[in-house]
């Protein structure tokens, strides 16, 4: 099932004050020579309503057969055409487009016409315009310049000029939020990292978020509250002490205070915040407690400049944009922990717990079945632990599995956990509560090394019981 989408907007929705771009403006920039134009090197294209896709067509001779007949209704208003390595159709040997250089900028695709900025979402009555999450490898601008590449009212005037055609992907708002005041939050972070000081730390602007998060929503700050800016440091400080802890690393990144890579993150991050917030998810919200949570968001953005950090640190000499949105969307799970490692969690009311998820090798069975334990909320209730407390305990000691086995609870808890004391999810039938409940009696009942056994004895005897459910 795909997410909601509209078909395309017209022109007139399309005005300053109803359009986010999620970068300020200006500050991005990016050079198709030196890149050699990946973007028109095989990844297809869409082209808008039928009558433009059937000139386009006729610019080049026998196209009809790279339509995608997947997205070739003609009731869907656009087609998407395949385009097969090493370069389009229209790619000149000098790397120009064929279609712009014969017909104008005007008559090259829609897909082309945006790209970089064609990532766009809708949330209530506003368009999120983000650059598209990999392909094209951005650039931050030097300090006090701007390119009118990624200038908003240029921007905005090519969507205009048009209208959009492609679906556009409907999201829903964070629990409790209002489209106008995730946006106004979101934009206030923005320009918070327009502002922001030459020579200052990231620390220092994950505090800001913090900050702005909890004076214009304190209803999302949860049970942060409302700290001090002195406080708010405390707390980050404390964060990425914890962090560095459970990833295995003794020292601090030299990267940390490293100028270029700061500025970096600090203007990626309203965009590294969009692509959690503004996600369309099928069939269910995209934000939980745990982890999405818009109150731990400047956790998880100063978790994704540590990870970065550490990446310069291991021999990457220039961490870009790009680098960034990788980061972000490959330690996901792993953020998501990090950011709640002060937390007292217990898994949800409701939630079958894989006792042996596929990706829990024998080795990790162990600490896996530990935190299982540790989390069920008749422990919790009783001892109360922070998240990081139980993950320290239990993670291995080798640098690699502790990674491993953090990715591991990661994605099993995802969705899963919950801060204590909260009540029955009211679409949780009865008959999964019941299920849920008879699991929970038999983890909490039995210690790790006869959990473990039972479950790699099963495994043995039945492969398929692998990721089955115990006890339900
Ligand atoms: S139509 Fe032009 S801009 Fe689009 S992929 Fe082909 S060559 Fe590139």
């Amino acid at each position: 099932m795909a997410p909601p989408e509209r078909k395309g907007i017209p022109a007139s929705e399309l005005s300053a004050e109803r359009t986010y771009f999620t970068f300020p403006s200006g500050v991005l920039t990016y050079n198709c020579v030196t890149c050699n134009t990946t973007c028109c090197r095989g990844y297809g294209y869409l082209v808008d309503n039928r009558p433009v896709a059937q000139a386009h067509l006729a610019h080049g001779r026998n196209l009809h057969i790279f339509v995608d007949p997947q997205s070739g209704a003609p009731s869907n208003g656009f087609l998407r055409m395949r385009n097969c390595p090493p370069g389009c159709f229209f790619l000149t040997e000098g790397g120009l487009c064929g279609i712009q250089a014969e017909h104008g900028y005007d008559a090259k695709p829609e897909t082309c016409r945006l790209f970089p900025f064609n990532y766009i979402r809708q949330v209530g009555q506003y368009v999120v315009v983000a650059p598209h999450p990999g392909l094209c490898p951005l650039q931050v601008v030097s300090h006090g310049s701007a390119d009118v590449k990624s200038d908003h009212t240029a921007l905005l005037a090519d969507m205009r000029s048009q209208g959009i055609s492609a679906p556009i992907p409907l999201v829903d708002v964070p629990p409790g939020m209002t489209a106008e005041r995730i946006v106004s939050l979101e934009l206030a972070i923005r320009e918070a990292a327009n502002r922001f000081e030459a020579g200052a730390s990231y620390l220092e602007f994950a505090v800001q978020q913090l900050l702005l998060t909890c004076s214009l929503e304190p209803s999302v700050s949860g049970d942060l509250g409302c700290p001090s800016a002195t406080a708010a440091a405390e707390l980050l400080e404390g964060f990425q002490a914890r962090s560095l802890e459970l990833l295995g690393i003794r020292s601090e990144p030299e990267a940390l205070n490293d100028a270029a890579l700061v500025r970096t993150a600090v203007l990626a991050t309203s965009t590294l915040r969009a692509s959690i917030i503004f996600r369309p998810t099928v069939g269910r919200t995209a934000h939980s407690e745990v982890g999405g949570g818009v109150g731990r968001l400047p956790y998880v953005m100063q978790g994704v400049f540590l990870l970065a950090a550490l990446a310069h640190d291991a021999g990457m000499a220039s961490v870009t944009f790009q680098t960034l949105m990788r980061l972000a969307d490959v330690f996901a799970p792993v953020l998501n922990l990090l950011a709640n490692a002060d937390r007292a969690v217990e898994w949800k009311a409701g939630v079958m717990i894989p006792p042996m998820p596929s990706d829990c090798t024998d080795d990790l069975l162990t600490p896996y079945l530990s935190v299982v334990r540790d989390l069920l909320p008749r422990r919790q209730r009783r001892t109360r632990r922070p998240l990081g407390d139980v993950l320290a305990d239990a993670a291995p000691r080798d640098a690699v599995d502790r990674v491993r086995f953090l990715t591991l609870v990661g994605q099993v808890s995802q969705n899963n956990l919950i801060a204590l004391g909260h009540a029955l999810d009211g679409r949780t039938s009865v008959t999964r509560a019941l299920r849920a409940g008879l699991q929970r009696t038999v983890l909490g009942a039995l210690d790790v090394p006869s959990l473990s056994m039972l479950i790699t004895a099963r495994r043995r005897t039945s492969p398929k019981a692998r990721g089955g459910s115990l006890g339900g």
